[in-house]
């Protein structure tokens, strides 16, 4: 696998209650495996729940999110042999739109991930709550989570959307040819500028398969909405892991480049 032109964007730091290993581990492993760039992306603050309800283990405290920033541009002096960019997943709750944004304000991000994890009160890609699939009709699901991915969209608060299709984590599949609704999504992250990552976090998942599907990801290159790769890391050993896989389903779906980050600028990189 070479590695020469690729970033991996989405990687997670220990401040976030659920990941491992120190911020150094995880550029490190990037040289090891000669990445052009890494990113961190680590959760944003569960600023969308009262104090009350922010569980310290799924995103780090609000107070810590000037030490995180801080902590990225500092790890930028000491390895200047990688570009190291500050990146961040901020959850899309609607409703909270004007929070959000006097969050992200202060930071000089390089790119904002758009995630949608949660429906309502209902973290769906939280194994410990996975019992409530059970109940729900799969195309009003389905039809449901996209409408968020929209609502992300057209807040222009975001860079990228991540996982675009995370809904499927646990192989729940929609009931109905998705095709029409797939067109429709992706209609509008292109409307509104905005780029995906095709994602390895699904192969290590109960669904198996990358985020998007493969009749998703056509549908993006289809309309021309621009690629990012991304491992979800949560422990230094899952730094770019299987991006073989995602470039392979990238070029299977019409990709001839992806795009890198600079200060919310996408900039084309060819696929080689
Ligand atoms: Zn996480
Ligand atoms: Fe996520
Ligand atoms: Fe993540
Ligand atoms: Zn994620």
């Amino acid at each position: 696998m070479n590695y020469a032109k690729l970033a991996d964007y989405h990687i997670h730091t220990a401040r976030c209650g659920h990941a491992e290993g120190t911020m150094e581990q995880y550029v490190e492993r990037a040289l090891g495996l000669g990445l052009a760039e890494i990113g961190f992306s680590d959760h944003i603050p569960l600023y969308f729940f009262p104090p009350e309800r922010r569980d310290p283990t799924l995103a780090m405290p609000e107070e810590q999110l000037p030490e995180y920033v801080e902590s990225v541009l500092r790890l930028r002096d000491r390895y200047p042999q990688i570009p190291i960019r500050l990146g961040l997943e901020a959850d899309y709750v609607p409703g909270h739109e004007e929070q959000l944004a006097r969050i992200l304000d202060p930071y000089p991000w390089d790119y904002v991930y758009g995630s949608v994890h949660f429906i309502g009160d209902w973290g769906f890609d939280d194994p410990k709550h996975v019992d409530r699939y059970t109940g729900w009709d799969m195309d009003a699901l389905y039809r449901r989570y996209f409408d968020l991915i929209k609502g992300a969209a057209a807040s222009g608060l975001f860079d990228l959307i991540g996982h675009l299709d995370v809904v499927k984590k646990f192989g729940h599949r929609p009931a109905s040819d998705p095709t029409d609704l797939y067109r429709e999504v992706v209609g509008t992250l292109k409307q509104a500028g905005l780029a995906i990552e095709v994602s390895t976090a699904g192969l290590r998942k109960p669904v198996g398969e990358l985020y998007p599907a493969p009749a998703l990801l056509a549908e993006c290159a289809r309309q021309g909405v621009p690629a990012t790769l991304g491992s979800d890391s949560h422990k230094p050993s899952e730094v770019g892991i299987q991006f073989d896989r995602a470039i392979d389903a990238l070029r299977a779906a019409g990709y001839s480049q992806i795009v890198r980050f600079q200060g919310r600028h996408a900039i084309p990189i060819p696929l080689q």
